[in-house]
């Protein structure tokens, strides 16, 4: 099975990885020279073992050929004395002339020194040295006469215990048929003498003995020693090789002394023990040095490792420190909010996301009512308790990723992210003024009383930088202070609302006009080719005396309901005509102003006669004049808004159709009136580049528009990329804050000089 099989691979993979790493390289190294360094000595004493057993063997064979050669040569000596002995027997009675072959000096036989023959009793018949006696070889002849017959033949004596010959061995045969008895005296000196030059060593010896164990003679070192005076026998141990002779009681014995055989191998042995002696040390040397150099390195990584741990835990340390420092640097320490710096890293961010998802998002600048005089009276531990109040209140109210910080002092800003519209943000204020304006029960035995202030810039309609929009939420702020405190204040004072408000300004209708207290601003369009400027919309203000400037969502309802918007949209259409002749006369270079006519204004009979009466009476050609409707006032009482409309066509005015595609029509229901232009939600715009449902409506109303001759403009352009996406789709025209905000007509002058317009950053 593989897996099985895999295993036992991979397990001895992570041995022999584990045995190279170098904390193990050490110990593995010694190991190894140690390991080197035993076997050299192994291999010495084997082979000097080898070589000795060699040499032993050497010696067992050398002495057993000695043996033999000597016992050889003294059967072949001492057999000379049975030839001897058969001569004298056919001689019968040794006669003095045949005794001549038996007479070793005669016959020239030098191991031979003396020779006798006797007769079956014993009695001297012949001596080759003419003695009268043999008393040697009289003894052997006694003892052979005692002996049985079938004792050997031939007898063999000893030297002479003293004497001047202690070689002299006596040697006798008995003669065929017992007639007698050869006898003769054998030099076993001069014998041994011809192996004088054989090298035994100092303790090496040839022996001859009797058969019964009697010593004969030996030759030791080169030295012949006789029978009488032979020692004892040599150290066990000794190499020793016998034979005995055949027919002859006789054995010869050859020892070698093993000390001088291995000797011989000593110098040799030497040679080698010195050798591996100079292996061992070179190995010692050579493990030492990579030992030295391993042990050198590993201290060196172990430093290494010591101070790469000491960085790490600096680097951990000073990471710690750092983040500390950090959240310390960007927390507000009386609240635990973002502070200042925290805030505005973190709103940057987001606003970098806001760019890419094209939400709505919402700063709120938040300044708290009478704080300098709580603190001055109940003390800065109410005050700063009082803050902390205010932050958790606030944190608490918003959601988890909205932003919530404090600027410093009593100042507190949130960035609501992704709010859906204008209207959830004008609800979440009220909401949060009403919150923080509850009485803070116990701060300090107090019960404190306050109220924020709000201001609110919207992204990306008041500015698309974070400063943009803390400057205009802060400005809107101010504005809330100005009039009066306890309430919020969008920095485009179009979306503020106020039912209070209304009655109030429901009152004071009629004598505004008459007071002077409207005017108008001026917001240019431009055409998407050239973005010269080639119309503007005249917006009515209210130059409130207490409420400051109020916006027409604020007022134009309300003069609808109140029956106040004939009198008030004559003024209008007025003021228009008198500000172009004014331009005219100030030599500004003029363009269409568009003038929004509501539905009421629309079932005037007098409508007509109140645009050709302020032309007629400024003198202003009728082609300078648009008029801008909503879809809706061209259902109600259609008929009347047709004769209307078609009377002002008649007269030479331009008609629009303003906020297109909030209302019911198709484009098609349109023929019917007399309009040259669409202007296509602001709504739609908004969405544009990321709603593509919108962006279908955009494209489809202005290709259709086109099909029908329709010039068509795009209102609420906030944004570079709303532009741009436009272009691409053949709109005609564009207005919106992006190129320009309603501006009074003081303003305006300058813009008409140039025609052009210089963009806002982006
Ligand atoms: P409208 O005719 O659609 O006018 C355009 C409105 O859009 C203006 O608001 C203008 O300030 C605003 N606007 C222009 N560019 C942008 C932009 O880029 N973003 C956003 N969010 N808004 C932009 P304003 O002046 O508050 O007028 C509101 C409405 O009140 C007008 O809508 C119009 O229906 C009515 N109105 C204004 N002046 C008159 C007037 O003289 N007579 C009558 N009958 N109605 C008027
Ligand atoms: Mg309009
Ligand atoms: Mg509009």
């Amino acid at each position: 099975m593989p897996a099985s099989a895999s295993l036992p691979i991979a397990t001895l993979r992570r041995r022999v990885l584990s045995l190279v790493s170098p904390d193990a390289l050490l110990p593995v190294t010694c190991v190894l020279g140690l390991v080197v360094v035993l076997s050299i000595w192994a291999f010495y004493f084997d082979r000097a073992e080898q070589e000795k057993t060699v040499a032993r063997q050497a010696a067992i064979t050398s002495s057993e050929n000695i043996v033999l050669i000597v016992a050889t040569n003294l059967e072949e000596v001492l057999g000379r004395a049975t030839l001897y002995a058969r001569i004298a027997a056919s001689e019968g009675n040794a006669s003095q002339p045949t005794a001549f072959h038996l007479n070793p000096q005669l016959v020239g036989d030098s191991a031979y020194v003396r020779a006798a023959v006797f007769d079956a009793a014993g009695a001297l018949l012949y001596s080759s040295a003419n003695h009268d006696r043999e008393p040697e070889l009289q003894q052997l002849v006694a003892r052979a006469g005692d002996s049985t017959p079938d004792a050997p033949r031939m007898t063999i004596g000893r030297p002479a215990a003293s004497g001047k010959y202690p070689w002299r061995l006596p040697v006798l045969v008995r003669l065929d048929g017992d007639r007698g008895y050869y006898g003769a005296m054998v030099d076993l000196g001069y014998f041994l003498g011809s192996y004088r030059n054989v090298d035994l060593g100092p303790e090496g010896r040839i022996e001859i003995v009797r058969q019964d164990g009697a010593p004969l003679a030996l030759m030791q070192g080169g030295i012949l020693v006789p029978g009488r005076e032979m020692a004892t026998a040599p150290a066990s141990g000794a190499i020793v090789a016998r034979e005995v002779l055949a027919d002859i009681p006789i054995r010869v014995t050859v020892m070698q002394d093993p000390a001088v055989v291995l000797g011989r191998l000593d110098a040799q042995h030497e040679a080698y023990f010195l050798r591996a002696g100079g292996y061992s040390l070179l190995v010692l040397v050579i493990t030492l040095g990579i030992a030295a150099g391993l042990w050198q390195q590993q201290r060196l990584h172990s430093a290494v490792a010591v101070s790469e741990q000491e960085k790490q835990r600096l680097i951990a340390q000073l990471e710690q420190e750092k983040s500390r420092a950090l959240a310390l640097a960007s927390q507000d320490h009386l609240t635990g909010l973002a502070n200042r710096r925290m805030f505005q890293e973190m709103a940057s961010a987001e606003l970098k996301r806001a760019r890419r998802s094209r939400n709505l998002y919402a700063l709120l600048f938040f300044d708290l009512d009478r704080f300098k005089v709580i603190n001055d009276t109940l003390g800065h531990g109410v005050g700063d308790q009082l803050l902390k109040a205010v932050a958790a209140r606030l944190r608490g109210a918003v959601r988890e990723y909205d932003l919530v910080a404090r600027l410093g002092g009593d100042e507190f800003v949130v960035l609501l992210s992704e709010v859906p519209s204008e209207d959830f943000v004008a609800q979440l204020a009220g909401k949060l003024v009403q919150g923080l304006s509850a009485v803070y029960p116990n701060l300090d035995g107090h019960d404190v009383e306050t109220s924020p202030s709000v201001g609110i810039a919207l992204y990306p309609r008041d500015g698309q930088q974070l400063d943009a929009l803390l400057l205009h939420a802060d400005q809107a702020m101010y504005s809330v202070k100005a009039r009066g405190r306890g309430f919020f204040s969008f920095y485009d004072a179009s979306l503020n609302a106020s039912s209070a408000l209304h009655s109030e300004l429901a009152a004071r209708f009629r004598t505004a006009i008459q007071d002077g207290e409207f005017c108008l601003h001026f917001q240019p369009k431009l055409t998407l080719d050239s973005l010269q400027i080639v119309g503007l919309e005249a917006l009515v203000r209210w130059r409130h005396p207490e409420h400051g400037l109020i916006f027409p969502g604020d007022f134009i309802p309300l003069a609808e309901e109140q029956d106040f918007i004939a009198p008030l949209g004559r003024w209008i259409i007025d003021a228009v005509c008198r500000q172009l002749a004014q331009w005219r006369a100030d030599g500004v270079p003029l363009v269409p102003v568009a003038i929004n006519v509501s539905a009421r204004q629309l079932r005037d009979e007098r409508l007509l006669d109140d645009f050709t009466g302020a032309l007629a009476r400024c003198g202003v050609a009728p082609g300078l004049i648009e008029i801008e409707l909503t879809e809706s006032s061209l259902i109600e009482d259609a008929e009347l808004a047709q004769r209307n409309l078609d009377a002002l066509a008649g007269a030479g005015i331009r008609m629009a159709l303003d906020d297109f595609g909030t209302g019911f029509s198709g484009l098609s229901r349109l023929k019917q009136f007399p309009i040259h232009t669409v202007k296509i939600d602001r709504s739609f715009i908004r969405d544009i580049r990321n709603d593509t449902n919108d962006a279908v409506i955009v494209a489809s109303t202005i290709s259709l528009a086109h099909n029908l001759g329709l010039t068509v403009v795009a209102e609420g352009v906030e944004t570079k990329d709303q532009l741009v996406h436009l272009k691409a789709a053949g709109c005609d025209q564009v207005q919106g804050f992006y190129l320009q905000r309603p501006c009074a007509a003081a303003q305006i002058a300058p813009l008409l000089h140039k025609r052009f317009i210089s963009f806002q950053p982006t």
